[in-house]
């Protein structure tokens, strides 16, 4: 299985991730990549950057940045009422928006609370993406969200980090990605990085995706022409020329 982009990483804009933009690019070109993806959390975290981040991250992205498409994107939070944390002005100059649930904004009642909040999210037209979705503590009614992604245009992310920092994630994750298969949703292969070294790295989510015998063809950042063609469908912008 070949991945030639990682769309989801974080920045020293946070002061819990410790690489820069241009290293992140760097790290990026080095281990083979074609595409990096700079997703950084939204304002609502304590941690996350400021709307100036993401305004300017849309407007001056120079499409190409030592030898990768650079990617200008956001980590969303779903907040308690299923709402987002940035304004629609800020997200249309991105090229990609993940939302995703984070346990400092959002505090699951139980499984019918983050059902119900994600089935109104995803009606949400400025979400492109859900991340993470496998973490045990926001268990959902996964059939129900799954079966409805291709009706509301939502991607599923498959999380390379979640292995590592979210337990119960390989068992959450099989089971969607199997699900994802059955409605033939797409999917998308990610590490959220920290640091510039984890870039590239999707060894944990690859063999939960090969488990699943998810198709290769359905992985949105599996080759440069059907990550091309994603960015045409949702963004209406062609990222190898701009
Ligand atoms: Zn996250
Ligand atoms: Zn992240």
């Amino acid at each position: 299985m070949n991945i030639i982009a990682d769309l989801h990483t974080h920045t020293n804009i946070s002061e819990h991730a410790f690489s820069t933009l241009e290293e992140n690019c760097i790290a990026g070109n080095k281990i083979g990549l074609d595409a990096v993806g700079i997703t950084n959390h939204g304002p609502a975290l304590e941690d996350g950057a400021s709307h100036w981040h993401f305004k300017s991250l849309g407007k001056n992205n120079p499409g190409k940045m030592h030898g990768v498409y650079l990617i200008s994107g956001i980590e969303l939070n779903i907040m308690q009422d299923g709402s987002i944390d940035l304004e629609e002005e800020y997200l249309s100059n991105l090229d990609l928006v993940i939302a995703s649930f984070h346990q400092e904004v959002f505090y699951p009642k139980d499984k019918n609370h983050v059902n119900d909040m994600l089935n109104e999210a995803i009606t949400n037209k400025n979400i492109n993406v859900f991340g993470h979705l496998g973490n045990e503590i926001f268990k959902f009614d996964y059939e129900d969200i799954i079966s409805k992604c291709n009706k509301y245009d939502k991607v599923v992310e498959v999380n390379n980090h979640s292995f590592v920092q979210r337990p119960g994630s390989d068992v959450n994750c099989l089971e969607i990605i199997k699900l994802c298969k059955k409605y033939e949703v797409p999917i998308m292969v990610n590490s959220d990085a920290h640091i510039s070294s984890s870039i590239g790295h999707f060894e944990d989510a690859i063999a939960v995706i090969e488990k699943a015998g998810y198709p290769e063809e359905l992985i949105v950042n599996s080759s440069m022409d059907r990550l091309q063609d994603y960015f045409k469908h949702i963004k209406g912008i062609d990222i190898l020329n701009r």
